[in-house]
C-alpha cells in the first residue's frame, strides 16, 4: 500500500515536471509568435510568401562570431534561421 502510494507520488512528480516543461516551451513559442522580436518586411516567408515577419538576434557562440538571426512569419508561424 505504502509502496504503491509512493510510486504514484513519484509518477505524479514526474508528470508535474513534464507539464512544467511543456508550459515553458509553450510560453516561449507564444512569445516568439506574438512579440519579443522586431517586426520587419525585409524577410519573406518561404511557406506563404508573406512579408509580415518578425526577427530577433541571438549570440549563439562566442562573442566574435556573427549573431544568428531568427525570423518567423506572423502569418503562418513558419520559422527559420537567417545567418
Ligand atoms: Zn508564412
Amino acid at each position: 500500500m505504502f509502496a504503491q502510494m509512493s510510486a504514484e507520488d513519484m509518477a505524479s512528480e514526474q508528470l508535474k515536471k513534464k507539464i512544467e516543461e511543456y508550459k515553458e516551451v509553450n510560453i516561449n513559442n507564444a512569445q516568439m509568435a506574438t512579440g519579443g522580436g522586431t517586426k520587419t518586411d525585409l524577410f519573406k516567408c518561404g511557406k506563404c510568401k508573406s512579408n509580415e515577419c518578425s526577427y530577433f538576434q541571438l549570440q549563439t557562440r562566442s562573442a566574435d562570431e556573427p549573431m544568428t538571426t531568427y525570423v518567423w512569419c506572423c502569418s503562418c508561424g513558419n520559422r527559420w534561421k537567417f545567418c
